[in-house]
């Protein structure tokens, strides 16, 4: 008797245990449709995009860029992968990174942009860096970047030079200029650029000022003369940016932009001093659409050639991937004159509006990528935030 009234009450008690979980199992479903309902909204792609929340004088250095990159591939990792191109001279990693949303197959449009190639030029790795996290941080809420990254292939590198930027140097370890040891008009003096060496094999010598002689024959030579390497491509770092360049070939390479300070200028080809070729009429038309459109709608301006600040520059990363490639390629100067690192004396102020002053020409070329690619007009508008362009400084 016993034995039986406890196997009802066991019964009895399972049946309500069951109804409870049921009820409950009803309930998280219903706080479930409820929670995915109030989520939806946010999956909506009319988001307008947000900007990195950066600090003035928060500036990466090869550890600090190191670690953001890291950060970067563990936050998003179905949009980034982060890769070594190479070793500087001292053995320093090349970072790339990637960025596209990997769970799209189709056939996507690349585009290279890199910076600090002269390694005391902070702020050409900082805009790769700030556009990373940008496109990164909007992927999802706003249809332009969303479409962007389903479609494309963004591969940055901040640091072409590490060793230059650790030591706050325009040179590789090597006292080479990274950015006249490309295979394109190489070595010429009148393009800034002859192999110096070293002297009795240990004294570097970068560079020869010739700023005096300025003074005297002003057309004579202009600037300094740098150390262009002995040969195009002597260097490990130009090496392996041009062998994954080449990897790119293969991969829709669309355009191509090389970051520098602090000219204030947007320029396609050439800078060369003996142009290989000449540019096909319809090539100029959108080399020259792309620089207007900058001039147009951003602070940074064309290069006028009867200014004080054109030069001419021989084996120059930007004048060689269009040489190789035929793709639009472009030499980005950011900052003024005012804050040159090199020339100037003010350097690395107002971080967090030198970074603003990039988006609007990065996501100019972006949402243009495939006009880009088959030399068809860049004319689509991108969609900006408030606040970019910012206001110029005063
Ligand atoms: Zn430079």
């Amino acid at each position: 008797m016993n034995k039986k009234l406890s196997q009802i009450i066991t019964l009895f008690l399972c049946c309500i245990l069951f109804a409870i979980s049921f009820s409950g199992c009803i309930e998280q479903k219903q706080k479930l449709e409820e929670f995915k309902e109030t989520l939806l909204p946010e999956v909506k792609l009319d988001q307008p995009s947000i900007l990195p929340d950066w600090k003035d004088g928060e500036y990466h250095n090869y550890f600090g860029t190191t670690k953001m990159l890291n950060g970067f591939n563990d936050k998003y990792p179905d949009l980034v992968d982060v890769f070594s191109i190479g070793k500087s001279v001292l053995g320093k990693n090349i970072w790339c990174i990637r960025i596209t949303n990997e769970k799209t197959n189709t056939r996507k449009s690349s585009c290279l942009i890199d910076g600090c190639i002269h390694g005391e030029e902070w702020e050409g790795g900082e805009a790769c860096l700030y556009l990373a996290e940008y496109l990164l941080m909007n992927f999802g809420t706003n249809e332009t970047i969303t479409n962007i990254l389903n479609s494309s292939e963004v591969y940055l590198i901040p640091l072409f030079n590490p060793d230059g930027r650790q030591d706050d140097s325009r040179y590789n370890d090597n006292g080479i200029d990274l950015n006249r040891n490309f295979d394109i008009d190489f070595g010429r003096i009148r393009g800034t650029a002859i192999p110096l060496g070293k002297l009795f094999g240990r004294i570097k010598i970068p560079y020869i000022d010739t700023s005096r002689l300025n003074k005297w024959f002003p057309k004579l030579v202009p600037w300094r003369l740098f150390n262009c390497g002995r040969h195009p491509f002597s260097e490990p770092e130009t090496q392996a940016f041009r062998d994954f360049e080449r990897e790119l070939k293969n991969d829709d390479f669309s355009f191509y932009v090389n970051c520098h300070t602090a000219w204030h200028t947007f320029s396609g080809p050439w800078d060369a001093f003996k142009p290989p070729f000449e540019i096909s009429k319809q090539e100029q038309y959108i080399f020259d659409y792309a620089v207007n459109w900058v001039a147009e709608n951003t602070e940074y301006e064309t290069i006028e050639e009867e200014s004080d600040v054109y030069f001419k520059c021989s084996g120059e990363a930007s004048d060689w991937c269009f040489k190789e490639f035929r793709i639009p390629s472009f030499g980005f100067e950011l900052l003024s004159v005012d804050y040159d690192a090199f020339y100037g004396e003010k350097k690395h102020d107002h971080l967090v509006h030198w970074m603003e002053t990039t988006l609007p020409v990065f996501m100019y070329l972006l949402v243009n990528i495939d006009n880009l690619r088959q030399w068809k007009t860049p004319d689509i508008q991108p969609p900006l935030p408030d606040r970019v362009p910012p206001e110029p400084l005063k």
